[in-house]
């Protein structure tokens, strides 16, 4: 535009030299020089007539206003808080029920995006942003007429490679960060390999491991982790690897090497990272009590309130009070085996004898009730009746494939295999599981 002024400005500056420069000469030429003069111009005025619709639409897009759902925040709230008048808020709520099965906005995660074709103009399209992987959006066609579809967000699934070592006095989460993995992935490595090892105490300098996980990106921009694919750590006892696979029935598991589960029943530290303040013992000195009597557990250092997953799945045996125990409760995971966790502070809500558990449920808070010295849980496992060391009972693995599920399991291990060595040596490598989609970055 402004271009294009300068340019009839220079040009009115010329045809004025030009018409002063023939100011001699007769008046038929100035006529004819005036008349293309004020033809150049009306032109020109057209040319940027037209022009100016398509620049109005170039500096006032769309606006957006986005709205971060908060806690108390209905749709209905922040609907009329945009202008909406109620017979239009519950043809929306009524429409977003019925064709996207929509009904309540989470605090703290959803946003609700209002899109206007100018800053005055009225909402012609809402999206509901209710997690990485959906969107719902409501199209107002026609005034009063809400259309609503849920849009699925495509994900581009690609899996990555990381492997490290524990530093003479590391620990395996600060060599995990070391090594590039999320911490989020982190934690998941670390409650899979929980049933495996202890990371308290089976932690030397030198032991390597790596982790295969996916990531997911939509437009070429990653949004989360997915699954972790593959584990390996070199511990004490020996190199322990696991793999997730899904059976054609869609469960997913993990498996190690030769296609046993993984996933032992019970995890032997049911609070991670907690330190052990006291062993298992057949006898030793009772702390409040004095005299020696057997430690029927182990305790482990927790801070009143700490949350204490249950070790394993099973039900709810016992919910109650004894003057040892304080607050306890006791799982019964199978026919052999059952664990205790005492002197809680509070029991989790829901948590009644009868319920059932599962492995990692909070079931209570660590405390300090009963007979004990200050806070921390005292976790027990009962193997066919009797008291056994939690840290050393050998525990049976769960959910072994079966004949049918074993071979396939070992042809989609040696394809995980295959792509831990194509990125060990390409790292920058974009991977898929697919094989056909493999592309260089
Ligand atoms: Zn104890």
């Amino acid at each position: 535009m402004r271009k294009a002024k300068n340019i009839i400005k220079k040009m009115n500056a010329g045809l004025v030299k030009s018409c002063q420069n023939l100011r001699n000469v007769n008046v038929l030429s100035r006529v004819v020089l005036i008349v293309a003069a004020v033809m150049m111009v009306v032109a020109i005025g057209i040319v940027l007539f037209y022009k100016t619709p398509l620049k109005e639409v170039i500096c006032n897009p769309e606006t957006h206003t986005v709205v971060e759902v908060k806690r108390g925040d209905t749709l209905s709230k922040i609907l009329g808080e945009q202008g909406f008048a109620m017979r239009d808020i519950d043809t929306i709520s009524k429409t977003l029920k019925t064709e996207a099965d929509f009904t309540t906005l989470r605090a703290d995660k959803d946003k609700v995006d209002f899109i206007r074709p100018n800053e005055k103009a009225p909402v012609s399209k809402i999206v509901i942003v209710n997690g990485p992987w959906t969107r719902i959006e409501i199209d107002c066609g026609t005034p009063n007429t809400w259309q609503c579809q849920k849009v699925e967000i495509e994900r581009d699934t690609r899996i990555t490679y990381k492997e490290g070592e524990i530093k003479d006095g590391s620990s395996f989460y600060l060599a995990g960060l070391e090594a590039g993995i999320p911490e989020g992935i982190l934690i998941d490595v670390y409650d899979l390999l929980a049933f495996e090892m202890d990371f308290e105490r089976d932690i030397r300098a030198g032991q390597k491991f790596y982790v295969l996980y996916e990531e997911n990106f939509a437009s070429e921009k990653k949004v989360d982790n997915g699954h972790i694919l593959a584990v390996s750590f070199d511990a004490l006892r020996g190199n322990v690897q696991m793999y997730r696979y899904v059976k054609p029935d869609g469960h997913a598991g993990y498996y190690d090497e030769n296609g046993n589960g993984a996933i032992k029943s019970l995890k032997r530290t049911p609070i991670n990272n907690a330190k052990i303040t006291s062993k298992f013992a057949g006898r030793r000195k009772h702390p409040v009590l004095g005299f020696t009597r057997a430690h029927k557990g182990v305790d482990f250092r927790a801070p009143t309130g700490t949350p204490i997953p249950a070790a394993g799945s099973g039900r709810v045996i016992a919910r109650s009070f004894n003057r040892g125990h304080g607050n306890f409760v006791k799982i019964r995971h199978n026919g052999t085996f059952e664990t205790l966790y005492a002197h809680m502070s509070k029991f989790a809500k829901g948590v009644n004898v009868g319920t059932v558990v599962r492995q990692g449920q909070i079931i209570g808070y660590a405390g300090s009730t009963g007979l004990s010295t200050g806070p921390h849980l005292h976790y027990e496992v009962i193997k066919n009746g009797v008291h056994v060391n939690p840290l050393t009972v050998k525990l049976p693995a769960i959910e072994n494939l079966d004949a049918k599920n074993k071979p396939l399991f070992m042809e989609y291990k040696k394809k995980l295999d295959s792509k831990i060595e194509l990125l060990k040596n390409n790292p920058n490598k974009v991977v898929r599981l697919d094989d056909k989609e493999e592309v260089k970055k």
